[in-house]
């Protein structure tokens, strides 16, 4: 069970603006330790949600409180080394175009590291990642395990100035303090240095089709940007030349079978005949698809 908290718009600090954009559709009955978990099959399942009229944030209120949360995500599994890799290699493109400067570089919630591999494919010789679960840091291959430091991210493991480079993928949704990490990068980064993120885009085509069916409502989401409340975070925050952009994301046909809105049975049994070898390279194939993520760049 959830003690649930009530919360003002974690970007304004106030709850003078806001209206109900969604009803609660949280049960507490179907609640479990799974709910936590990276990549899960969706359940389709969400706090109440509210929209700020100053910022344009759609925002959880009330939610789980910050500490079940941080306990949940602790022990949260993990099973999803594929998908990282796809995501991670789409992620890697995004930077390469943006063009970079290969030097220090810091991935929050790095998760089994596979976004660490491509920064050192992309050059950068000096990576650290920060990533509080254990599960995915205990599936972490061997060249990246000895650069992720099991832990939440906190700005005073890192000196101020320091880095090239902080990315942090699909990671805002899920914390309480949106602007305080923003703050948190903008201090550590050094001046000229770039932050890059990727998030769920609330007002994408797929979210607004797929409405309740779309994955992006979900209890792990304590809120929910769009291009404008994005932007408005990272330049309340001091980041300058911020662009904002949606991505197309290629990922494997059984991974979108399982984000797709199609009754649990069906769905169970088109996963398993995927799973059947003589079809696990159909499976496999990768498609790339306007799933609804929209990659950030910002520069101190
Ligand atoms: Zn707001």
């Amino acid at each position: 069970m959830l003690a649930l908290e009530e919360r003002p718009c974690p970007i304004c600090k106030t709850s003078d603006h806001s209206v109900v954009y969604r009803e609660s559709t949280y049960d507490e009955s179907r609640w479990t330790q799974a709910s936590f978990s990276s990549r899960k099959v969706p359940e389709y399942m969400h706090f109440r949600l509210l929209t700020c009229g100053a910022c344009g944030l759609t925002y959880g209120s009330p939610v789980a409180s910050a500490e079940a949360a941080s306990q949940a995500y602790r022990r949260a599994s993990f099973e999803a080394s594929v998908e990282s890799t796809d995501a991670a290699r789409t992620y890697a493109q995004y930077l390469r175009k943006q063009g970079f400067e290969p030097g220090r570089a810091l991935d929050i919630g790095c998760g089994d590291g596979a976004f660490l591999r491509e920064l050192l494919r992309l050059g950068f010789r000096e990576i650290v990642g920060v990533e509080p679960s254990e599960a995915p840091v205990r599936v972490a291959s061997e060249d990246v395990r000895p650069l992720i430091r099991q832990e939440m991210f906190d700005r005073a493991l890192f000196a101020e100035n320091s880095f090239d480079l902080v990315t942090c993928f699909q990671t805002i949704e899920h914390v309480y303090e949106p602007r305080k990490l923003l703050e948190d990068i903008f201090r550590i980064l050094k001046p000229g240095g770039k932050v890059f993120l990727i998030e769920h885009d609330l007002g994408a085509f797929s979210a607004r089709v797929m409405g309740e069916k779309s994955p992006i409502f979900d209890i792990e989401h304590v809120q929910l940007f769009n291009p404008r409340s994005v932007r408005y975070l990272l330049t309340q925050t001091g980041f300058q030349d911020v662009n904002v952009f949606s991505i197309l994301n290629a990922y494997a046909l059984t991974y979108w079978l399982k984000l797709f809105p199609l009754p649990a049975r069906v769905k169970r049994g088109l996963l398993a005949s995927l799973a059947h070898p003589a079809l696990r390279a159909v499976g496999a194939i990768r498609i790339p698809v306007p799933a609804g993520n929209m990659a950030i760049f910002g520069t101190k």
